[in-house]
């Protein structure tokens, strides 16, 4: 049974981030007492209330001591020895999503999860947009945008019907009960091996989005991705597939969605065929997100007119290739997410051509080769800024580069260079520390200045 009130009852909540904060504001709300631990010396008392107690620095001894649980935020890995000791200790050791499991009211409908390396804000996004038209009452958060326990932090707040979550590898690894109706592994490429002594051991901490299924549940997978496949082994509701290579088999399947350029088709039931016209879902990689999602919102329940309605207006994510205007015949694109060289790869891949790229910023070490092979045909002219721009200048032998350093002039030269049908893309491949805050302020600086032309 779902534990709604918790008056007199302590926890810990270890790491004051989002979540964290998320998580303490749930159990004061509902009469819990909170022993909040942050390793930051500076962090601030969020809350002024004699049932919250903030310990700055190292751990407390035997902190755990008297507590219902140790609410562990993703940013702290497990691992950690003062937290093995406290489990060692038989202390209850969990994650924020557990505890919004645990709290939910007993009227709460199922939650539909959604993880993988890449895509995950942007499939969660999507199938929030397709539920939410199937179902209004729809939560839609996670690790993307709301965390999950403040869709309970009022305890008067009605049920919601649905819950559409994005999960990172690390809430997943803070999960011990909850459940979810519907789970969906996108990809799994090496990342966050930083954490995890291996890639085998990153997917395990994924596949666990499997491990509690209920019997009416149902998993979505990336049927070209081996290591997803592999993962869902451990699933024990029926398996379905999505794929780019129509001559994939269905073997092991329960149905699969098959799909290629702009439309996509269930293998399974009616069989319906869905098509992608919107510009927030180019690419090959959206054309996945969007069979996921698909799946996963049939699965739940929603009919397939709704499905294409919502595929068709979703309205994408800002900095990820958003649109931010057509200006003269030239299409601006917003993809200041692209950090890395994968992103800005994934970007040129899911363009036609006639490309101006303007990538820089504070370059991650990675070679920039990659993106000059996907950039051959494609891109008419690459504008620099930042502090990477003579790697980039050095990589793109033969292309057209313009040194502009910083976005305001990368703008104004694009703006003279591009004619009708060309497209400007901002994807710096890096990141962007040396000019701006982060990658969203570079997106609103990109955007304001491309509004004001
Ligand atoms: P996440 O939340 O997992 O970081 P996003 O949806 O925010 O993912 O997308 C981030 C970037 O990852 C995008 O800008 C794009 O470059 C890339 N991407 C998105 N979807 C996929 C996918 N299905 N496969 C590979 N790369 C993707």
């Amino acid at each position: 049974m779902p534990m709604t009130d918790l008056t007199g009852k302590r926890f810990v909540v270890v790491g004051l981030g989002k979540s964290g904060l998320a998580a303490s504001s749930l159990l004061l709300n509902r009469g819990a007492s909170v022993l909040a631990l942050d390793e930051n010396p500076n962090a601030s008392a969020p809350f002024d209330s004699d049932r919250f107690a903030l310990s700055r620095g190292v751990f407390p001894s035997r902190f755990w001591e008297g507590a219902e649980a140790v609410v562990v935020s993703p940013g702290v890995p497990l691992s950690k020895p003062e937290l093995v000791a406290a489990r060692d200790a038989g202390a209850q050791l969990y994650g924020e999503i557990e505890l919004a499991w645990r709290t939910r009211p007993a009227a709460a409908g199922p939650m539909l999860g959604v993880t993988g390396t890449n895509g995950k804000s942007t499939t969660t996004a999507l199938l929030g947009e397709l539920m939410t038209r199937q179902e209004p009452n729809t939560f839609v958060g996670g690790n993307l945008g709301t965390a999950l326990t403040r869709a309970y932090e009022h305890p008067s707040r009605a049920p919601y019907a649905m819950h559409v979550v994005e999960l990172s590898s690390f809430q997943l690894e803070g999960l011990v009960e909850a459940s979810f109706l519907g789970s969906a592994i996108l990809n799994l490429t090496p990342d966050h091996l930083d954490r995890y002594p291996s890639q085998d051991a990153y997917g395990l901490a994924k596949a666990r989005i499997f491990a509690t299924q209920p019997p009416s549940g149902f998993a979505v997978v990336n049927a070209d991705d081996h290591h997803v496949v592999k993962l869902a082994r451990a699933a024990k509701v029926p398996v379905y597939g999505f794929t780019t290579d129509a001559l994939r088999t269905n073997a092991g399947f329960a149905g699969q969605a098959v799909g290629g350029g702009s439309k996509f088709i269930f293998t399974f039931g009616d069989k319906p065929v869905f098509h992608l016209r919107n510009r927030a879902l180019r690419g090959k990689h959206n054309l996945e997100n969007a069979m996921a999602a698909a799946l996963l919102a049939h699965l739940a329940g929603a009919t397939a007119e709704t499905i294409q309605a919502g595929l068709d207006g979703f309205p994408g994510l800002p900095h990820r290739m958003e649109f931010v205007r057509e200006l003269d015949g030239v299409e601006w694109l917003n993809d200041s997410k692209a950090t890395n060289v994968d992103s800005s790869l994934v970007a040129l891949n899911a363009l036609p051509g006639r490309v101006w790229l303007i990538a820089g910023g504070k370059g991650k070490g990675a070679p920039y080769e990659p993106l000059v092979g996907a950039a051959k045909g494609k891109v008419l002219g690459v504008l620099t800024i930042g502090k990477d721009a003579p790697a980039i200048t050095a990589a793109f032998k033969g292309f057209a580069v313009h040194g502009c350093e910083t976005i305001d002039v990368a703008v104004k030269r694009a703006r003279e260079l591009a004619k009708p049908g060309d497209i400007v893309l901002l994807s710096p491949a890096c990141a962007s520390y040396d000019q701006f805050n982060h990658f969203e302020h570079r997106g609103d600086a990109f955007k304001s200045l491309v509004r004001s032309l």
